[in-house]
């Protein structure tokens, strides 16, 4: 029997996220206070973040137990399905063997509950009222909602104006949760006056609205931040997806030869590659191909510059060393939203320097369609910003054809498109485009 899913029972979920920081061949450079340009110490991040989640950030320990709370909120949705990809490896006429995890499968549609639902509960435990938080098209501001329904925390999202305008139904989403949605550049704020007062009609972007959320977390003991993306703490949790892809492609018989995942702030990549560069890392594995994918709009890792910079437009943060556009730019209107962040993870920047991963940088238009192809024949729509994994993978596995050699590429579908009108309309144009 030709197997199409591989699915892991709750008993075999993870019950520890992996952290790459013991197996990398040197450490991330500092993390510096901007004021002093000192390092920054772990009492500088209190005012942001609980301690656990500190303590996660700047840990080296291989491994952190995942608390039983979260696990229990975890088998909601998780273990995750692999599938083999069987019909389009069919539609390809490749002899490659392509597998995917699907993260779409989650209340939120995505990933990121992997990551609300710890930062959520440690706030809770740090006896937190209330977090705020940015979002781009939603899929953050509703997996943090989320997380806030569970735990009984309040929860306040900036939302990139563009967005707020153009996703109504993932806004309804975070209220259905019970969040409080507020529209950025806002007037709540002196970060979000002061970019009214020059830009009235400012669109927004993801840097604006983390000063926002930054600015009202710092003025108030009982709130804290929590981001989507880019920080350690949120890599680390990401994790659960690579390792249990680990443990299904143990029941597949099979080993990826090259791991693909599109890159926002590095999150969903770093959740399935980690795991298998730490195996590499480690020499328990030959060197393996990861290729990281990202929007050719906002090429932070095939065009950006590996220095320290901000990672909001108002410079309320650490200054980090990333892979970065600069502090204020602020990206053409792609329908990927959540892939339009001007930073990278710092982490995962510098594994990238390490020259352990390739990065690649494609149009919107060739995701579109490669996310067309992949609806056509597995079923599954993907989110926009999926469809740059999709096209990645594609890519391998045509190669594979032209030099008619059988890999295995495992790539991450970390969403599904939903709620948002204006990217199937967008899919429809890139369609005609290239149908017929
Ligand atoms: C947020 C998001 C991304 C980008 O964030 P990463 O941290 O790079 O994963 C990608 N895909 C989906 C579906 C998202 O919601």
């Amino acid at each position: 029997m030709d197997t199409v899913k591989y699915i892991l029972s709750e008993d075999k979920m993870p019950t520890a996220w992996y952290n790459i920081q013991a197996d990398l061949p040197t450490s991330m450079p500092p993390v510096l206070n901007p004021g002093t340009g000192k390092q920054i110490t772990a009492a500088d991040l209190e005012p942001l973040f609980p301690k656990q989640l500190i303590e996660q950030e700047i840990s080296q320990q291989p491994t952190f137990e995942i608390p039983d709370e979260v696990q229990s909120i975890y088998r909601q949705w998780r273990p995750t399905p692999l599938y083999r990809a069987r019909r389009l490896e069919k539609a390809l006429d490749t002899p490659a063997k392509i597998y995917y995890k699907y993260e779409g499968v989650s209340p939120a549609g995505s990933h990121k509950p992997n990551t609300a639902i710890p930062q959520a509960y440690y706030n809770k435990k740090a006896g937190v009222k209330r977090l705020t938080t940015e979002t781009g098209v939603g899929q953050w501001g509703s997996s943090l909602s989320l997380a806030g329904a569970f735990f009984g925390l309040e929860i306040v999202v900036y939302m990139v104006k563009v967005s707020y305008r153009q996703k109504p139904y993932r806004r309804a989403l975070m209220e259905a949760y019970g969040a409080r949605v507020v529209a950025s550049p806002s007037d709540e704020t002196e970060a979000g006056r002061s970019i009214l007062k020059e830009h009235p009609d400012s669109n927004g972007s993801l840097g604006i609205a983390i000063s926002e959320a930054v600015e009202m977390a710092v003025q108030d003991e009982q709130t804290k931040y929590a981001l989507g993306s880019v920080l350690n703490h949120v890599l680390l949790h990401q994790t659960v997806i690579g390792l249990e892809a680990l443990a299904q492609l143990e029941m597949a018989g099979d080993y990826p030869d090259i791991i693909v995942g599109c890159t926002g702030g590095g999150s969903n990549f770093a959740g399935i590659a980690f795991p298998f560069l730490g195996a590499m890392l480690r020499g328990e594995r030959d060197r393996r191909k990861f290729v990281a994918v990202e929007p050719a709009a906002c090429p932070t890792l095939t065009k950006g510059k590996y220095t320290y910079d901000f990672g909001d437009t108002a410079h309320l943060t650490p200054l980090v060393k990333m892979h970065t556009l600069g502090s204020s730019f602020v990206p053409q209107g792609i329908h990927a939203g959540g892939l339009r962040y001007h930073g990278m993870s710092p982490l995962l920047s510098h594994i990238v320097n390490l020259g352990l991963i390739e990065t690649k940088a494609y149009g919107q238009i060739d995701c579109f369609a490669a996310g067309l192809n992949f609806a056509s024949t597995e079923g599954i729509l993907p989110a926009p910003e999926a469809n740059h994994a999709v096209k990645g993978a594609i890519d391998e596995a045509l190669r594979c054809k032209e030099e008619g050699v059988s890999k295995t590429i495992l790539f991450n579908l970390c969403g599904i498109a939903f709620g948002s009108t204006s990217s199937f309309k967008k899919m429809l144009d890139a369609n005609s485009l290239f149908g017929s």
